[in-house]
């Protein structure tokens, strides 16, 4: 049978940033995925590095700062080893809150009108949030090349069936044969309860559209409210996001829903009345029971990441970091115990 050090289900952001600090460390890593790599959440996202949303729960703060710290290095690695750009497409934000928290600094009028001119204010006081954005069809294009060129061994539509620990690693057993490993990580996202039932972690679905407005780039920042946001994406083109629904693994993409996107974004931001729709695709995110993500050991030999929700392209390098640490028995940087499965077993039974 086949051995390799590591083996990942799972070729998203999650499972291939922590093949790559694996990799980095020296490990034999094979990653299988059952569709494509970054095919899933990781390419229907964003890609706002949101570490500064004031509608994160305070327990990703560490693990934001961790992640937005190795941005830049990750983002030259991928580029280095792929030779394919990752341009940071945004470096503002500008966010609308309601109640504004008495140390906030508003914008101004004229402030906002020169960040994001005829924005609709009504209802919104807004701030000037220090907060990147990538695309993030970039990394898809990017990181799967990357990961190959760092020596991982990609296994696209290969879905890994299930895993048994066994005396020295772990057996994976896939569609395409069985292979073992020394360790194993479950990185499979929202599909993450298939390989681990007692997982409580579902499908989020996420209705996105690009909106193409004719002539200049008219805005630079983000744009976000807690009912929409729009990114800018370089040209004229604007990606609106997003819903948050529970339909299962439904990929259907609902014209209903796209158009009140659109609304919602149009009665944010006005000037978007004239633009056209060009593409429009739904995304699954991972969400545990409490919004946070898992990121545990679950037996001897395997672990999982999954439930990064809203912000896995944001929390994807720090996962990686205190995971890989982790998985090679050293002491993770950070106090991963916000993020333990076992958390759940302490909340009442109706939550
Ligand atoms: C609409 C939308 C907008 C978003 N916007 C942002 C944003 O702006 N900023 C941000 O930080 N985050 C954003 N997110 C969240 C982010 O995309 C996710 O948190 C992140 O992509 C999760 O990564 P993942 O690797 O866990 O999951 P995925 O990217 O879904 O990867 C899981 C992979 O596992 C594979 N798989 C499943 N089962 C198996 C199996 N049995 N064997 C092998 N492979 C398997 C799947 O094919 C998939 O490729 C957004 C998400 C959505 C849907």
């Amino acid at each position: 049978m086949n051995r390799t050090d590591v083996a990942i289900a799972g070729a998203g952001i999650i499972g291939l940033t922590t093949a790559f600090e694996l990799a980095a460390a020296g490990c034999k890593v094979t990653v299988c995925d059952q569709s494509e790599a970054m095919s899933e959440a990781s390419r229907a996202a964003a890609g706002m590095l949101a570490g500064a949303d004031p509608e994160n729960p305070a327990e990703l703060r560490e693990l934001s700062r961790l992640s937005l710290a190795h941005y830049p290095e990750f983002l030259d690695r991928v580029e280095t080893l792929s030779q394919k750009k990752i341009p940071i497409r945004t470096t503002s934000t500008m966010q609308g809150i309601h109640h504004l928290p008495p140390d906030a600094n508003p914008l101004t009028e004229p402030e906002i009108e020169k960040l994001a001119p005829r924005a609709n204010v009504s209802g919104w006081r807004f701030v000037s949030l220090e907060e990147k954005s990538i695309d993030a069809w970039d990394l898809a294009e990017a990181l799967p090349t990357a990961s190959r060129a760092a020596g991982i061994r990609l296994r696209e539509r290969t879905p890994v069936l299930s895993v048994r620990s066994e005396g020295a690693g772990a057996e994976i057993v896939t569609a395409a044969g069985t292979f073992s490993a020394g360790i194993f990580l479950n990185a499979t996202g929202a599909w993450a309860p298939a390989l681990e039932p007692s997982m409580p972690v579902s499908p989020r679905k996420g209705h996105m559209l690009t909106a193409e407005l004719p002539g200049e780039l008219q805005m630079q920042c983000v744009l976000r409210t807690p009912n929409v946001y729009i990114v800018p994406r370089g040209a004229n083109r604007y990606t609106v996001g997003s819903t948050v629904e529970d339909a299962g693994f439904d990929r259907t993409v609902d014209p209903i829903r796209i158009q009140e996107l659109f609304s919602r974004a149009v009665d944010l931001w006005p000037p978007l009345r004239d633009a056209s729709i060009a593409e429009t695709w739904i995304g699954f995110r991972p969400g545990s029971g409490d919004g946070l993500p898992i990121i545990d050991q679950t037996s001897d030999h395997c672990w999982i990441a999954t439930g990064h929700f809203k912000n896995g392209i944001l929390l994807g390098p720090g996962t990686a970091r205190v995971l890989s640490q982790w998985m090679l028995g050293q002491r993770p940087e950070l106090d991963l115990s916000p993020f333990r499965a076992g958390r759940f077993a302490l909340l009442p039974a109706s939550s």
